[in-house]
């Protein structure tokens, strides 16, 4: 049984459980103990040391985010002592903190900036010491050595959360920074493009390359035609910028503001996360069908999702072997492109060649995804330019949109119509349920009559169970069965991805067949509502409540909930594709992986 403590902070009684830190215990009791390193989902490392407390009966300060808590402890957060250490930690990190807040890109969001105005912070009695370190901007993620406080959240998001192990500190003393093995760029490293890192650190330190003065330069030139598509969790994280609460559903605002900036066409990734579903369905059914039919399980099983650029690095370089069994369909983001610059360049007669495509994602490896040299189906770079939501925020501020009030529109109709199903995709398990209810109505021939999937949602890292789907005769009779098991799993964050791969891996490997028909896997904790692209202060609850919001638009969808069901998809196939997997649809929709294992 776990052993209640009682304690006393600034003379407040508080009880708490064994194992709590004076941090959490504080917390507890509304007093607010300031920290720069702590971060709610990471381990404390007492990094900064700005949280220092007083303990009676201890000779030294403690630092509150790695302090349990006692029985009988009595603790004093804002004694002279306290207060002057922490300025002078707080000097101390300033003293060789560049000044630039104002071509920052953090400006006016750095917890840093926002500390020091705390903690009484206005002039520094140290001599300076400028650093003067390379910037690392190879890559989509910039890394400013000069601008890294050391408080070690990166490390700990690509190490605990992602098990990427791309950065970690390097040298020591005066020359200590967070770097890469070798000290190489981030770019050549076995770093994922995820994002964690950025979503974590507190400063200008580490942020993605900003695509945001290419796409106001094709918006403001006149020869060109600017078309745009959002990603499912931009929609309830975006206003979060806009002092609005975390799973606020901002589809209608985000359709408008983006209009107002001046797009020319104005569509929604949702629409082809519904094609997704359409193509990476029909390829699960003729893969689980080929299975059951040669006996040749391992060979065909497992599908796994492919739609997180991140995971799909991740899987390219620490488990290639299972490149066979990725989904060869695109993400709804590069199936976009390529479709933009063909049916709608046919629909609308215009020359491809001066249509620019743009997406905003809540994710920094999109910007990756979209420069893979592979990514040019159309004849062109099938997306242009990728923003993420924080770049998207900015623009809306750059334009003096009120977002908060603005009037709700449809996204334009032809690449922009969408249903339920597409609108979950950007939370874990989302693409799973999505592709679920088509896989149901292919194989049954009826819809379910209860869409929602409950054992593939919540925030735990790995979900998994048996989804039993009902057989027409036609199918029963091919396959030899009235019902079909189908055993899925899923898992978000790298880590769980890890932990599930290695499992899957070991199955083929000593059994010829793992026990999955179909896996979903997305980088991020809580899939691309986390993304490393989305609004900072992005705490595991608020990332659930991001993914509600998505739950909520679906559930509102009363009648269309289901991919196979969207009109508009329904004409892409009777105008342009044929049907799902043809060969049109294999060209412009589907692509392949590559092996990374020597980064490793
Ligand atoms: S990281 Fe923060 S304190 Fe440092 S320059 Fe940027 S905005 Fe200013
Ligand atoms: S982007 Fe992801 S993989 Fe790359 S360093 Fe950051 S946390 Fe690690
Ligand atoms: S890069 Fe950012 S998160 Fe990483 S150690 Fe430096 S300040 Fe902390």
């Amino acid at each position: 049984m776990i052993k209640e403590l009682t304690l006393y902070i600034d003379g407040i009684e508080v009880k708490v459980p064994e194992g709590v830190t004076i941090l959490e215990a504080a917390k507890k009791v509304s007093v607010e103990i300031p920290t720069l390193c702590y971060y709610k989902d990471l381990t404390p490392t007492g990094n900064c040391g700005i949280c220092v407390v007083e303990v009676e009966g201890v000779g030294t300060l403690k630092r509150a985010c790695c302090t349990p808590a006692t029985d009988k402890m009595k603790i004093h957060t804002n004694t002279k002592q306290v207060l002057d250490a922490r300025k002078t930690v707080m000097e101390l990190i300033l003293s060789n903190h560049p000044n630039d807040c104002l071509q920052c890109y953090r400006n006016q969001n750095c917890e840093l900036q926002t500390m020091a105005e705390k903690l009484g912070v206005t002039e520094l009695p140290f001599k300076r010491f400028d650093r003067d370190m390379p910037l690392d901007d190879k890559g989509f993620i910039i890394r400013d050595s000069n601008k890294c406080i050391l408080c070690g959240r990166c490390i700990q998001a690509c190490q605990n959360i992602q098990t990427v192990y791309a950065i970690d500190f390097i040298n020591r003393g005066y020359d200590t920074k967070m770097s890469t093995f070798m000290d190489m760029p981030l770019n050549d490293s076995t770093c994922t493009n995820c994002g964690q890192c950025v979503a974590v650190c507190p400063v200008g330190a580490l942020y993605e390359k900003s695509s945001i003065d290419e796409v106001w330069a094709a918006i403001n030139d006149p020869t060109k035609h600017v078309v745009v598509q959002e990603a499912p969790a931009v929609r309830v994280a975006i206003g979060e910028e806009f002092g609005m609460a975390e799973g606020t559903v901002s589809s209608g605002r985000m359709h408008t503001a983006l209009r107002r900036m001046g797009f020319d066409r104005v569509f929604d990734t949702n629409f082809t996360a519904d094609l997704t579903i359409m193509e990476e369905g029909t390829e699960v059914i003729g893969k689980v069908i080929k299975a059951l039919t040669t006996g040749e399980i391992g060979k065909h099983l497992p599908v796994i999702t492919s739609c997180s650029p991140g995971w799909i690095k991740f899987m390219e370089t620490f488990f290639a072997d299972l490149r066979e069994h990725i989904s060869t369909a695109k993400s709804p983001q590069q199936m976009f492109g390529p479709l933009a610059k063909t049916y709608y360049a046919e629909k609308e007669k215009i020359d491809p060649k001066n249509i620019v495509s743009v997406s905003i994602m809540p994710c920094t490896a999109k910007k990756y995804e979209a420069a893979r040299p592979e990514m040019n189906a159309s004849g062109y770079q099938d997306v242009d330019h990728v923003l993420t939501t924080r770049e998207f925020a900015k623009m809306i501020r750059q334009s003096g949109i009120d977002f908060k009030n603005l009037p709700e529109e449809e996204a334009d109709e032809l690449m922009g119509f969408y249903t339920g199903a597409a609108t979950i995709f950007g939370a874990t398990g989302g693409v799973m349920e999505a592709a679920l209810r088509t896989v149901w109505f292919v194989l049954s021939g009826k819809e379910m009559d209860n869409y929602d999937i409950k054992l593939v949602r919540g925030m735990d890292g790995v979900k998994e169970g048996v989804v039993e789907v009902p057989l027409s005769e036609a199918n029963a009779k091919a396959l030899n069965m009235k019902v079909l098991p189908v055993k899925v799993a899923v898992a978000h964050g790298l880590s769980n991805a890890r932990k599930l791969l290695t499992k899957v891996a070991t199955q083929l490997k000593e059994k010829g067949a793992s026990e999955y028909h179909f896996i979903e896997i997305m980088a991020c904790p809580g899939g691309c509502v986390g993304g490393g692209g989305q609004p900072y202060a992005c705490e595991y609850a608020a990332r659930a409540r991001r993914a509600d919001g998505l739950y909520k638009e679906d559930k509102e969808m009363v009648k269309v909930r289901a991919s196979h069901n969207n009109p508009m998809v329904q004409k892409i196939y009777k105008d342009f594709l044929g049907e799902p997997n043809s060969h049109k649809a294999h060209k412009l929709l589907h692509t392949k992986y590559v092996d990374r294992s020597d980064l490793v």
